[in-house]
Order: structure tokens, then sequence, then C-alpha cells
């Protein structure tokens, strides 16, 4: 599942490739990935002429800002987009076709068939579902400290499926959570009230340090991760403890650990990200 560094990633190729390009007509195979209009053949037509000015991001939504509309696309769990000529054979899972006016073709492919493609008049889809209850965008300049302490810091709720919410920070999925707790040593399980401040700032910094990482490295290699038949490949940031169970932690030796929070699939280290317990709870055997 592509999360904030993968998808821009991806939104970065596409405005290698794509920018200023026109669509000349669009083929939709799969009805369901079309959520707005509701028509296909509606969708098709809206973006008939029109020209793509820039990709934009929205958590781990694309934007694709054309002269009059705006198209949401969510890659879900296994979304790609690829550049193509024309003349190029169609790949099995290939559910829209943006035919171009130059004779290349921007496809959608999507083995599980659950991304969604959204189109709005240009401006109106920050304001309307799926992108209006979005929260905190990690990587701007108004995710502060405070913000996040204020979007955060008073909830009771275990800090891991908090911070899997995007209604608090988009973006972050159950793999740069993993990353950013390990780094800030907190446990998963650790209700956000019980952080002290400076285990905030250190989540903080620890969040904004991980996914710059993963965007850099990304960022760096985007030229590879187009591939022999222009598909853009989902780049993934080298990991310090997720899917690492049973091997040695990079700080301290100790085994990594794997456990089930909020329904999720959890890595970190018990010795680095230790489980403390409130004052005084349990004190008492039964
Ligand atoms: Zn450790």
């Amino acid at each position: 599942m592509p999360e904030l560094p993968e998808v821009e990633t991806v939104r970065r190729t596409l405005n290698q490739l794509v920018i200023g390009k026109t669509v000349d007509r669009v083929s939709v195979h799969l009805k369901r990935i079309i959520q707005k209009p509701d028509d296909t053949e509606a969708f098709a037509l809206l973006l008939e002429g029109e020209t793509l000015q820039m990709v934009e991001r929205r958590g781990k939504f694309l934007r694709f800002m054309f002269d009059h509309y705006t198209m949401v696309s969510h890659l879900r769990m296994e979304g790609r987009y690829g550049v193509y000529k024309d003349d190029e054979p169609m790949e099995p899972h290939t559910h829209v076709v943006f035919h171009f006016t130059d004779g290349t073709e921007l496809r959608y492919k999507d083995v599980r068939q659950f991304g969604t493609m959204h189109i709005f008049p240009k401006d109106q889809d920050l304001t309307e579902k799926p992108l209006a209850k979005l929260g905190l965008e990690p990587l701007d300049e108004a995710f502060t400290f405070e913000a996040f302490r204020e979007k955060l810091g008073s909830k009771t709720t275990k800090i891991k499926p908090l911070l899997l919410n995007q209604e608090y920070i988009v973006g972050i999925g159950n793999i740069y959570v993993d990353e950013s707790l390990f780094l800030a040593g907190i446990h998963p399980e650790r209700e956000a009230n019980t952080l002290t401040k400076p285990e905030l700032v250190k989540l903080y910094e620890a969040i904004v340090a991980t996914l710059n990482e993963a965007v850099a490295a990304g960022g760096s290699s985007v030229k590879s991760y187009v591939n022999g038949q222009g598909e853009i490949g989902m780049f993934q940031h080298q990991l310090r403890v997720y899917g690492r169970k049973g091997e040695a932690c990079p700080t301290c030796g100790h085994e990594i650990e794997k456990t089930v929070v909020g329904g999720r699939g959890t890595h970190f280290c018990p010795k680095c990200q230790p489980m403390k317990r409130k004052k005084r709870s349990k004190a008492v055997k039964a």
C-alpha cells in the first residue's frame, strides 16, 4: 500500500512525464474506479480537450489539475500509472486510459480494483469528499509542533491508531508510523495524552524526518522507477523496523518484535520503545 512518500514519488514522476499534454479522449474499462461523476461517459467527456497543468498531492491522493477540472485519484492497494505510446500493447488490468493528442497515453492499471477517481470543477475538490475532512499535511509548513500537539496531545487513545487516522495527519500509513515511533523511541500502544512534551517533540521530529528521508530517496531515484513498460513503480525506502521481525534492532541489537495494535501488524523494539506504565497502576496484585 503506497504511503505519502511513494505517492509523492509518483506525483513527481507524473509531473516530469505528462505535464502540458492535452486529452484527446478517455476510455474507461472498469466502471467501479470512477466515483464522480456517476456516469463514465460524462467522466470521459469532462476531460476531452483539457490540458494537464500540474499534478499535486493531498495526503495519499493525487490531484490532476486540468484547465477547468481537477481529477482526484487514490491508488489504494495496487493502483499504478504508466505512460505509453498508443501502439504499445495494453496490459491486463488496465482500467482507465487517457489518450493524449500527441500519441501517448496515461494508463491506469489496478489488479485489486480498489483505486478511485473523482472529477470536480477546478478548486472545488478540497472542500468535498474524499478530501474535505483530511487532517494536517506533514510535509507542509503549516505542520508545526504546536499544530501537531494541539491535534493529538490530549487524546486518550493509543498513539499508533491515532497517527494512522487521516483526519488528524494525512499520508502516514502502517509502515511509516512504525518507523516514526521507532525513531522517537515510543511504544505504539502508549496513550497519546501520556506522552511528555519532550516525547511529543521527538515524535513530531521523527515523523518529519522519516517522511523527508523517504521522499528524498524516492525523488533521487525517480527515473529508475519508470520501468521498460513505462510503468511508474513504487519506491520503498530502506526500513529500520517494519517487516524486520526477529532481526536485530539497528540501534541496540535486541530482537525486533511484531504485535497487533488496532488491528494492524506492528513492528517495534521492546528495548528502544518501552511501554511505560502510569504511576501506581496495577501496583497491587489481586
Ligand atoms: Zn532497540
